[in-house]
C-alpha cells in the first residue's frame, strides 16, 4: 500500500485517501497552478495510527523518499543550517472541518537554521519571528502546552517595550521570545524542544492525526453529521511566507460572493502576516479588491487563476493564497460553503452560463438548504427596537435572544431554555460548543471568512460578524455600541444574519419569502432571483422525481396549506388528534360508559364531529387520496393524570366526586407498565366495541355527502399497529360491512381502500400474509424503529443518546434519519414480501422519516410510492424526491 502522495501523483477524486486539500493541491498543481511543492500523508495512514496506537510499517521510508525528492526539487534540505527548507504540517480531511484540527508552520527551525533564514531572508526579524512561532504553535499543538503561556510571555516583553502591537517587537525582542518559549517548554513538557528538524516534523505529523479526535473536532463532526473513522490526511508543503514585509500577504477568495452568490471577486487580504492570520479574524483585515491598488500584477494574476479554477470545478472555488515578495502562490482551493440562498443562485448561473445542466443544478442544492431558506426573518418595521449597529452579513436568517459572551454561558442558558446570542469579539474553535448552543453569533472583529463567519455557514446558523463599532469586554461580560449604549448579559439583542444588522430589543419576525412563494402569495416574478431559482429547481425535481410527497395532517387547514406547497395528498391523518381539546370529554365517557347504550351514547356524540373533519379534510385535497388512520394511541392519554387524580379523590375523601371515583378506577384499569406495548392501535379497534365502526361510517358518510355536494372524495382507511394478518382481517370485515352499509343507506359508492401501517417487526417479517388483507401498506417507521431497536422513542433521546453519538454506535439518531440496516431491512423485506403477495400494493412511509433528505433517497431506492411528512417539510421532500431520482 502506498501512504505518501508526492503534489504531482494526487487529483481532486481521491479526497478519501488525501483529503480535501490534498487532493485539490494535487488538482492545482497538474492545473499548473503555482502551488509550492509538497506531498501528502494518506488518511488511511491516520486510520492505523489511531485504530493501532503507533505508524504503519514502510511510512517511514516513503516519507524519507518524498522528503528527499522535495529537498532535491527546492534544492535545499530541511531545516539546512545555512539556507533552511522550512515545510507546514497541516491537517485535511474529506470534509472540511475549519480550524478544528492542528496545523503547525515553520518547521525545520532551530537555534542554527533560524540564522540561514535570516541570512537568505535579508531579514533577522522575520527569521526570529517565524522561530518563535514554531516553538508556540509546536509547544500548543504537539506538546499539549496551554497556549496563553506563550500569549503571556508576547504580552510581558510588548509591556516591557511599552507596545500593544506585534509589529513593534524588533529582533532582539523575538529573540528574548524565543529563549522564554523554550523556557516554558521546558518547565511545561519536562523536555527540550526538539531541535532536530526531522523530529519536528515527525512529531508535527502524529499531532496532526491525534487531532483527528480532540473534543472539539469530535463534536463539530457530531454536528455536521461527518463519520467518526474517517481519519485526517497531512500535508507537508514547502513553507512560502506572507510576513516578508509589505510586499507580502496572506488572503482568502471566494469565487462569487458565499453569502448571496453574487458573482465577483470576494474576499479578505492581509498584508504582511502568515498563515491562519486571516481566518482567525485576529487582525482586521481589507477587501480583496484592495489588493489590486497594493499589488496589481499579484491581483490579475490572482483573478486568472478564479475563472481557470471555477471553470474546472464547474463552481464557486474558495481558495487561500499567499503572496511572497510579490509572488502570488495557492495555498488551498476547494468547492466553496455557501449559504442556502447563494446555492440555489449559484446553480442557476452556472445553468445559465452553460456549464452545468439541470440535473446538476438539483444535484448541487440540498433539502436541508431549502429547509434553511425556509425560515423566518425579520419584519420590516422594526417600532420601538433601537439599531445599534451593522456589521457584516456573514449568515443570514434572523435571530433573538439574549446577549451572552463566552461558550460556557451560552451552553448553560441554552441547557434552560433560553435563547441566546453569543457575543465575542472574535471566536476560536473552543467557541464551537457555544455556537451550537446558540441562535445566533454576533463578533466585533473579522471578516466573512472569519472563523465565525465559516463555521456559522456551514451550520446554518445566523450569524453577524466584524461589527466594528462594538466595543466587546468578554470579562466584564457586556459591550458597548456607538451612543453610550452598554449591553449587558442577559440583554435581549436581535440579530440579521441577511443584512448584518444589529438592535437592541426583540424585533418580530416574519416568513420567508420562500414559504410565501410556496403558499403562492409571491409569483416568480415578483420574487427576485431566489424564488426564480427555487421555482426553477422544483421545477425539476418535480419533473424527475419518483416518488410522490404526502402531507401528515390532521385538518382542513394544515391539509390546504399541504396541498399549496405540493402534497399529492395525505398520507397520514392521525384521528386521535380530533379528540383533544372539548372533545376529550366526549372520549372520557366512552371510556367510562357502564353498558352499551351508554358507548353508544358516546360514539353517537363523537361521530358527527368526526364526519365533519373528514369532510373539511377531503375537501381541501379534492380529488387526492386521504390516508386517515384509525384511532392509535393508548386510551389512558385521553384521561387525568394518574397521580393528580389519586391525590384529588384522596385529599377530597368522603366527598370525593363520584365522577372522579370512577375516572380513578378507569384510569387504574387502563394503567399500563408500557403503554407504546399496550392496548393501543388495531388492538383498541378489536377490545372496544363499536369504537373503530364508529370511525369507519364517519369517514364514508363524510366521503359520500362530499361526492353528494360534487367533490371528489379518495379515502384510503389505516389501520394501525398491526402485527399478524388476523387482527388485519378482523377489522377489515367489520369496515366493510360498514361501508357496504353507508353505501346502501345513501345510494352513494365511494371505494375505499383498506390497508395498513407496517410498523412492528412481525408485520415486516410476514408482510406477504398481510399483503392478502392489505390493499396498502404505509411504513410507520416511528414505531418501527422503536420496537426494532427497542428504544422508547419517547425517553431514548433524552436518556442516553448523545452517549450513543458520542462513542459513534450511530452517527445520528435513528429516529431522525432511517437507520437503513436494521429498519431499513425491514422495509425493504416487507416491500418486498408484499409486493409478491399483491403485485401493485401501493407502498409509502409516514414516519418522521418522510421529510429527512437520507431517508427519502432511501425511499426511493426501496421503490416506494410516496413519502409522508408534515407540511413545512413537503418542499424538502419534493426536492429530494427529485434528487434521488437523478
Ligand atoms: C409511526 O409510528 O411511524 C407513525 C407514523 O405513527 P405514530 O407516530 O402516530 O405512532
Ligand atoms: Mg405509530
Amino acid at each position: 500500500r502506498k501512504f505518501v502522495y508526492d503534489f504531482t501523483e494526487g487529483n481532486k477524486d481521491l479526497k478519501d485517501l488525501l483529503g480535501g486539500k490534498g487532493a485539490n493541491l494535487a488538482e492545482m498543481t497538474n492545473l499548473g497552478l503555482p502551488v509550492p511543492p509538497g506531498f501528502t500523508i494518506t488518511a488511511e495512514a491516520c486510520r492505523h495510527y489511531l485504530e493501532h496506537g503507533n505508524l504503519p510499517d514502510g511510512l517511514a521510508d516513503e516519507v524519507n523518499r518524498h522528503l528527499a525528492d522535495l529537498e532535491s526539487a527546492m534544492g535545499k534540505k530541511l531545516g539546512q543550517s545555512d539556507d533552511p527548507l522550512l515545510v507546514s504540517v497541516r491537517s485535511g480531511a474529506k470534509f472540511s472541518m475549519p480550524g478544528m484540527m492542528e496545523t503547525v508552520l515553520n518547521v525545520g527551525l532551530n537555534d542554527e537554521s533560524v540564522h540561514g533564514l535570516a541570512a537568505q531572508a535579508g531579514d533577522e526579524r522575520f527569521a526570529w519571528d517565524s522561530y518563535r512561532r514554531l516553538i508556540q504553535m509546536f509547544g500548543k499543538t504537539v506538546m499539549d502546552i496551554d497556549g496563553d503561556l506563550f500569549e503571556g510571555a508576547v504580552e510581558d516583553v510588548k509591556r516591557a517595550r511599552g507596545s500593544d502591537d506585534d509589529g513593534d517587537l524588533t529582533a532582539g525582542d523575538l529573540r528574548e521570545l524565543v529563549d522564554r518559549f523554550k523556557v516554558i517548554v521546558r518547565e511545561e513538557a519536562g523536555r527540550e524542544f526538539p531541535t532536530d528538524p526531522r523530529e519536528q516534523m515527525d512529531l508535527a505529523v502524529e499531532a496532526v492525526f491525534d487531532s483527528w479526535n480532540a473534543p472539539r473536532a469530535i463534536l463539530y463532526r457530531r454536528q455536521e453529521r461527518i463519520p467518526v473513522d474517517l481519519g485526517t490526511a497531512v500535508n507537508i508543503c514547502s513553507m512560502v511566507f506572507g510576513n516578508m514585509g509589505l510586499d507580502s500577504g496572506t488572503g482568502v477568495a471566494f469565487t462569487r460572493d458565499p453569502a448571496t452568490g453574487q458573482q465577483g471577486i470576494y474576499g479578505d487580504y492581509l498584508q504582511n502576516a502568515q498563515g491562519e492570520d486571516v481566518v482567525a479574524g485576529i487582525r482586521n483585515t481589507v477587501a480583496l479588491t484592495e489588493l489590486e491598488r497594493i499589488d496589481k500584477a499579484s491581483y490579475d494574476r490572482l483573478v486568472e487563476i478564479m475563472e481557470t479554477l471555477e471553470n474546472h470545478y464547474r463552481d464557486m472555488c474558495d481558495i487561500e493564497f499567499t503572496i511572497e515578495r510579490g509572488k502570488l502562490w495557492m495555498l488551498q482551493t476547494r468547492v466553496g460553503k455557501r449559504t442556502a440562498g447563494a446555492a440555489f443562485r449559484i446553480a442557476c448561473q452556472l445553468l445559465d452560463q452553460g456549464l452545468i445542466d439541470l440535473d446538476e443544478a438539483a444535484r448541487r442544492v440540498t433539502g436541508d438548504q431549502l429547509a434553511q431558506l425556509m425560515f423566518p426573518r425579520f419584519t420590516d418595521r422594526v417600532d420601538g427596537v433601537q439599531k445599534i449597529t451593522k456589521g457584516m452579513n456573514a449568515s443570514p436568517g434572523a435571530a433573538v435572544g439574549k446577549a451572552v459572551f463566552t461558550s460556557e454561558r451560552a451552553v448553560e442558558l441554552a441547557e434552560r431554555g433560553e435563547e441566546v446570542i453569543l457575543v465575542r469579539r472574535e471566536t476560536n474553535p473552543d467557541d464551537l460548543a457555544g455556537m451550537v448552543a446558540a441562535k445566533g453569533v454576533l463578533t466585533s472583529r473579522g471578516g466573512k471568512t472569519s472563523h465565525a463567519a465559516v463555521v456559522a455557514r456551514g451550520m446554518g446558523k445566523t450569524c453577524v460578524c466584524g461589527a466594528e463599532e462594538l466595543d466587546v469586554d468578554v470579562k466584564g461580560g457586556s459591550f458597548t455600541a456607538p451612543g453610550g449604549i452598554t449591553v449587558r448579559e442577559g440583554d435581549v439583542i436581535s440579530i440579521d444574519g441577511s443584512s448584518g444588522e444589529v438592535y437592541l430589543g426583540e424585533v418580530p419576525v416574519e416568513d420567508s419569502p420562500i414559504v410565501r412563494y410556496f403558499e403562492g402569495q409571491l409569483s416568480t416574478e415578483d420574487g427576485g432571483d431566489l424564488v426564480k431559482a427555487v421555482h426553477r429547481v422544483m421545477e425539476h425535481a418535480d419533473a424527475r422525481a419518483a416518488l410522490k410527497v404526502r402531507a401528515n395532517a390532521d385538518n382542513p387547514e394544515d391539509s390546504a396549506r399541504a396541498r399549496r406547497f405540493g402534497a399529492a395528498g395525505i398520507g397520514l391523518c392521525r384521528t386521535e388528534h380530533m379528540f383533544l381539546g372539548d372533545r376529550r370529554q366526549l372520549v372520557e365517557e366512552l371510556i367510562l360508559a357502564e353498558d352499551d347504550d351508554g358507548r353508544q351514547a358516546a360514539l353517537d356524540a363523537l361521530e358527527p364531529l368526526q364526519k365533519s373533519d373528514f369532510e373539511g379534510i377531503f375537501e381541501a385535497m379534492d380529488g387526492l387520496p386521504v390516508t386517515i388512520r384509525l384511532i392509535d394511541p393508548p386510551l389512558h392519554e385521553f384521561l387525568p393524570d394518574i397521580t393528580e387524580l389519586s391525590v384529588r379523590v384522596a385529599l377530597a375523601g368522603d366527598e370525593a366526586d363520584a365522577k372522579d371515583r370512577r375516572l380513578l378506577e378507569a384510569v387504574n384499569r387502563l394503567h399500563e407498565q408500557n403503554p407504546m406495548l399496550g392496548l393501543r392501535g388495531v388492538r383498541l379497534g378489536l377490545v372496544i366495541p363499536g369504537l373503530f365502526g364508529m370511525q369507519v361510517r364517519a369517514i364514508a358518510e363524510a366521503a359520500a355527502a362530499r361526492r353528494r355536494a360534487g367533490g371528489d372524495p379518495r379515502p384510503e382507511i389505516m389501520i394501525p399497529l398491526v402485527g399478524a394478518v388476523q387482527e388485519l382481517e378482523a377489522v377489515r370485515d367489520e369496515a366493510r360491512g360498514i361501508l357496504a352499509a353507508v353505501r346502501e343507506s345513501s345510494g352513494i359508492d365511494v371505494p375505499a381502500l383498506i390497508g395498513t401501517m407496517i410498523e412492528l417487526p412481525r408485520a415486516a417479517l410476514t408482510a406477504g400474509q398481510i399483503a392478502e388483507a392489505a390493499e396498502f401498506f404505509s411504513f410507520g417507521t416511528n414505531d418501527l424503529t422503536q420496537t426494532t431497536w427497542g428504544f422508547s422513542r419517547d425517553d431514548v433521546e433524552a436518556a442516553f443518546f448523545s452517549r450513543y453519538l458520542e462513542l459513534g454506535i450511530f452517527g445520528v439518531s435513528p429516529f431522525e434519519t432511517l437507520d437503513r440496516e436494521g429498519v431499513g431491512r425491514l422495509v425493504r423485506i416487507a416491500a418486498e414480501e408484499g409486493r409478491r403477495a399483491r403485485p401493485g400494493l401501493k407502498l409509502g412511509i409516514c414516519g418522521e422519516h418522510g421529510g429527512d433528505p437520507d431517508s427519502v433517497h432511501f425511499c426511493h431506492e426501496v421503490g416506494l410510492d410516496y413519502v409522508s411528512c408534515s407540511p413545512f417539510r413537503i418542499p424538502v421532500a419534493r426536492l429530494e424526491a427529485g434528487r434521488a431520482a437523478i
